[in-house]
């Protein structure tokens, strides 16, 4: 599979953000398969746009859009006192956090702005208003039931059949994080609708190879 270009990659381990490499370049084999569909790639949790940078690319070369979809407000252990806090992604105005302003920079930096589309909102309610199929639905919003669990019944209805659906921080064992993530991956495994294509990390690949989600 063809790899990032490296000023993408250079742009990508700049980017402040929650990705490794070994998983940001997984994601960019399932953004380029997925891209061959001719459909749009979306991203739930753009964040400051580390992990858009590699669907983007994918996107580019295959000239088709990434969609990525963030109310920028963070998530619960983003929040002020919580583990991961980053003080510069605060609005001194507003006193919230605000990270539209730094992804605009990591987008415009690597030259991506082209191919993206940002929608600012919260992830099921961007769901109910969207209206067409998807190739690539990349899941990496909020880590809590209601939010991983919304995101999954919110999006991967929309993906075409042979379009990926691609999970971030999926964590089988609770000493390792969160679980909900990892229960919308069991939940999309036991609805019969996906086959599991890869796994690197915490990333998990399924693509959608049947109905009944
Ligand atoms: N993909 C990013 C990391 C995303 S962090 C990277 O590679 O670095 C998770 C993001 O999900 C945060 O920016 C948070 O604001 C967003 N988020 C959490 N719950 C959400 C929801 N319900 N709707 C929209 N965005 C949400
Ligand atoms: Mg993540």
């Amino acid at each position: 599979m063809a790899a990032p270009k490296p000023n993408t990659l250079a742009a990508f381990q700049a980017a402040k953000g929650f990705m490794p490499v070994d998983e940001g370049l997984a994601l960019h084999d399932a953004a380029t398969d997925a891209a061959a569909l001719g459909l749009p790639l979306l991203e739930v949790g753009t964040y400051c746009g580390r992990s858009t940078l590699l669907i983007a690319d994918a996107a580019r070369e295959a000239a088709v859009t990434a969609i990525t979809v963030d109310h920028h407000r963070g998530s619960e252990e983003q929040q002020p006192g919580w583990e991961y806090h980053d003080p510069e992604v605060v609005d001194p105005e507003v006193g919230l956090m605000d990270t539209l302003p730094t992804f605009r920079r990591t987008l415009h930096k690597a030259g991506l702005e082209d191919h993206v589309i940002a929608i600012v909102g919260r992830s099921p309610q961007v769901a109910r208003a969207w209206g067409g199929p998807l190739g690539l639905v990349f899941i990496d919003g909020g880590h809590t039931d209601e939010h991983a669990g919304g995101d999954y019944e919110g999006w991967a209805p929309h993906l075409a059949e042979g379009g990926l659906l691609v999970i971030h921080d999926v964590f089988p064992d609770p000493a390792d994080g969160g679980r909900a993530p990892y229960r919308i991956y069991r939940r999309a495994l036991a609805s019969g609708a996906f086959t599991e294509t890869s796994v690197t990390g915490s990333l998990r690949t399924l693509r959608r190879t049947g109905a009944g989600i």
